[in-house]
């Protein structure tokens, strides 16, 4: 049997083990536009293949996207080109953004919505395709950037109603040279540990020792008490950049914790990272995560030797939709999505008329969803009528046409009415009322 690829999931109209029904992703995604209109951010599409280099560099070769998650292959053009499924969003988004010349004036805020892909194992709230809400803030250095990102998404926890339920974290990872010396007095203090870390933190030691930080070993977390502190290595600038947002945070009434081992497995960050987590989905706790990243358009120019190339600034987030549908469904649920509003059932011998009749309604009543089921008996129809969710059914038979008329069940009554043909779509329908 040809079965769906494993961590790969449809999303159907009804829940299944892994994903939330259609109507609830439309629900967020409705939603989500709604905030970002509100913040005057723009929406971009890009394609979900990319040039493989394009992620082993931006997002960097030690971390575990590039070395484990990754999938990639060439096609069939000579010599065949390296292509890789994008695995996150800001890569590619920086990509457009170089490639169309963005940056000149005013620099774009922009957002995204689509699948990424990363080989890991499957479980609930990490899958193989998975999607996220990406937002990239282009051209400001100031920590104004990430006070507007997180408030963003701050305003959307909240139209969300789970606010209550996520904790912010931030962080300051410095610059690069601050980093370095880090690197060092951490690589330093952890070498006569070696044998107590865990088997990926070893590994990590020589490749990317800041990774370590963020182990979700109990026993390295415990080592790592006695560790020299990030915080202690930022320069005046990135120690004033870090108070200024905690400052705009403060004054916004969004409350924080910082986590000074809050480092993301991305190597494009600097300055601030931070993080939305809630205790509500296991060990998959980080819904929202994000970061500024000053350094990879410059990154990205200089693949493309542009060696006059200087970078500009920038910020981001990405939302994991699939944790924040969980979370949505633990704490503050949908209402329930029915599939339509109004039901019409016609005697099959009559249907043509109660198909103009439909058709006519769904012009004059936009807002309403209009279902309607074969030309069977019109018991068979009412039932189906009854599992529609409907609130309304509109019946349709040879005597209603004879009298002008339709007959109307409200389905949470049971009760039944006869009204003038015209009555459902006019305003003085008040069992569905014009919105
Ligand atoms: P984690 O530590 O959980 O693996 P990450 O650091 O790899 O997360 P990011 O690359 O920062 O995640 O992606 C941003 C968000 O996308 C995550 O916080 C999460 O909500 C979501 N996400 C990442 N990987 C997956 C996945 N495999 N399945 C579902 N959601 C994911
Ligand atoms: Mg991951």
């Amino acid at each position: 049997m040809i079965k769906s690829i494993k961590g790969f999931n449809d999303i159907l109209q009804v829940a299944t083990e892994s994903s939330r029904p259609s109507a609830e992703w439309r629900k967020l995604e409705t939603i989500i536009t709604q905030v970002l209109d509100r913040y005057g951010y723009e929406q971009i599409r890009l394609p979900i293949v990319e040039q493989t280099d394009l992620f082993a560099r931006a997002i960097g070769g030690a971390t575990d996207i590039v070395e484990k998650e990754m999938y990639s292959f060439t096609d069939k053009s000579n010599p065949p080109t390296p292509l890789t499924l994008r695995p996150e969003g800001t890569a590619g988004a920086v990509r457009a953004v170089i490639e169309h010349n963005l940056l000149r004036g005013d620099a774009p805020k922009l957002w995204y919505i689509g699948p990424m892909f990363r080989y890991e194992r499957p479980q609930k709230g990490r899958y193989r395709q998975f999607h996220q809400l990406g937002v990239e803030c282009f051209g400001s250095e100031m920590a104004d950037a990430e006070a507007e990102l997180i408030a963003m998404s701050y305003l959307l926890w909240q139209q969300l109603g789970i606010d209550h339920e996520l904790t912010l974290q931030i962080n300051s990872i410095g610059e690069v040279e601050e980093r370095r010396a880090y690197r060092e007095a951490l690589v330093t203090y952890l070498m006569d540990k070696k044998s107590q870390l865990d088997e990926d933190s070893q590994r990590r030691l020589t490749s990317n020792p800041l990774r370590i930080l963020d182990s979700k070993e109990p026993q390295t977390q415990a080592l790592l008490d006695g560790a020299p502190a990030l915080t202690d290595f930022l320069g005046e600038k990135s120690q004033a950049h870090f108070a200024t947002l905690q400052s705009y945070l403060k004054g916004l009434g969004i409350a924080f914790e910082i986590n000074p081992r809050l480092v993301r497995g991305l190597d494009y960050y600097n300055k601030t990272v931070f993080e939305w987590v809630t205790d509500k989905l296991g060990s998959q706790a980080t819904v929202c995560a994000g970061g500024r990243y000053d350094g990879l358009i410059g990154e990205l120019k200089s693949i493309n030797k542009d060696q006059a190339a200087k970078s500009e600034p920038a910020v981001g987030f990405a939302v994991g939709l699939e944790r924040l549908l969980l979370l949505i469904e633990a704490i503050n649920p949908f209402e329930q999505i029915s599939a339509c509003d109004v039901f019409i059932a016609v005697h099959p011998d009559v249907y043509l008329e109660g198909l103009i009749y439909a058709q006519e309604l769904r012009q004059s009543r936009p807002d309403l969803r209009i279902r309607m089921a074969s030309a069977t008996s019109l018991k068979s129809q009412m039932k189906k009528a009854d599992k529609s969710g409907a609130v309304a059914t509109i019946i349709i038979a040879q005597q209603e046409i004879e009298a002008g008329q339709i007959s109307v069940k409200t389905m949470q009554s049971g009760e039944q009415n006869s009204y003038a043909k015209d009555w459902f779509g006019s305003a003085d329908n008040d069992l569905l009322p014009r919105p």
